[in-house]
């Protein structure tokens, strides 16, 4: 018999428990595809190497960027070489539970289900993200107790009111760490006219990134392409700039919790007043968003333990405890 699994088809990061083993990997969500073909080579890590050392017709693309199920053959290898490399095989065919966007719609959810199934597995269910993620934070959810969870990713932003095990009220916006990343390029692009790629504007936020003033701000070298000469050229910039470049994408999550509050019933509102925010995902990480947050909402706001795992982690749990917890599963 295979190990159940459960998988976190995150926009940034895909991760994948196995029962009673805890957390198998966690790679990034990205695939190696021959545009020419439409072959899909790789993911995760192995895909970032491969199109370093590949001829230009091999590209890297981020499947679930927007958060939504757009392309089912490439869902559908995605999931296969999730299970491959989690070392299923057709002789061994695991359960698997799938964490999805709460905001995927009823066709998106079938086609993530048969995705799973004709990659390999015996029998799929789904949960949606922000429950997951309050089971993985520990929070209450069975209880006639509103808890709200706030959950930053790479591509989108989930707000969810959970109350007696399932979502009363809940807000997504298709905003995210890749956004903010974004911002950044667009910021030293008009600020300094140079280009510099994704991955240094990643770097760069998460070192001096930051949603509310600091106490001591930071600054960073920066390397980029000239694009008047085409050349190289080094810059400074200031954690200060970085907030200023960002601000309207970060406003826009604060808004998103805001509007979420506002129309859930008042009785659960009271509970979360007095019980706090949970912020998880990675990019809740970012430095002071807790604080911004707090401040804006007029809320205390927690951050999990393990904002890049708390999704995998719940899922996980509801593996160990199938029979007991499976009512909150929103199987298509
Ligand atoms: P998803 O669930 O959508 O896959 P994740 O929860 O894995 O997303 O979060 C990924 C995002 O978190 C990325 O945009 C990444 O840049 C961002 N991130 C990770 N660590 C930090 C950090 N310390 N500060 C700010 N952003 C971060
Ligand atoms: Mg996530």
């Amino acid at each position: 018999m295979a190990r159940d699994l459960a998988i976190d088809l995150g926009t940034a990061n895909t991760l994948v428990y196995a029962k009673q083993r805890g957390i198998l990997f966690a790679e990034p969500t990205v695939l190696a595809l021959n545009k020419e073909t439409g072959a899909v080579l790789a993911m995760g890590e192995e895909a970032w190497r491969m199109i370093g050392r590949t001829p230009g017709y091999i590209v890297a693309v981020r499947p679930l960027r927007s958060g939504a199920i757009s392309d089912f053959d490439i869902t559908e290898k995605l999931i296969r070489l999730i299970l491959q490399k989690a070392g299923v095989s057709w002789w061994g065919r695991p359960k698997v539970l799938v964490c999805v966007p709460s905001a995927l719609t009823d066709v998106e959810r079938r086609a993530v289900e048969e995705a799973t199934l004709s990659a390999g597995a015996r029998s799929c269910h789904l949960i949606e993200e922000p429950i997951a993620a309050a089971i993985g934070a520990g929070l209450p959810i069975h209880e006639p107790m509103g808890s709200l969870v706030v959950d930053v990713g790479g591509g989108t932003s989930e707000v969810a009111l959970i109350s007696m095990g399932g979502i009363v009220t809940n807000t997504a916006v298709r905003v995210g760490g890749f956004d903010l990343d974004s911002a950044i390029q667009n910021f030293v692009r008009r600020e300094y006219t140079i280009a510099i790629g994704e991955r240094t504007a990643e770097r760069i936020k998460i070192s001096i990134g930051s949603a509310f003033p600091m106490a001591h701000e930071k600054q960073a070298e920066l390397r980029g392409r000239d694009l008047a000469s085409g050349m190289p050229k080094n810059i400074i910039i200031t954690s200060e700039e970085i907030r200023e470049g960002i601000n309207e994408n970060v406003r826009s999550v604060v808004a998103a919790v805001i509007e979420c509050l506002g129309s859930s019933p008042p009785d659960l509102v009271q509970d979360v007043l007095s019980n706090g925010i949970t912020l998880t995902g990675g990019g809740g990480m970012l430095s002071g968003f807790d604080v911004l947050l707090s401040q804006e909402a007029e809320v205390p706001v927690h951050m999990t333990d393990q904002p890049l795992e708390s999704v995998v982690l719940g899922a996980g749990k509801c593996l160990e405890a199938f029979e007991s917890l499976k009512s909150i599963f929103v199987d298509a």
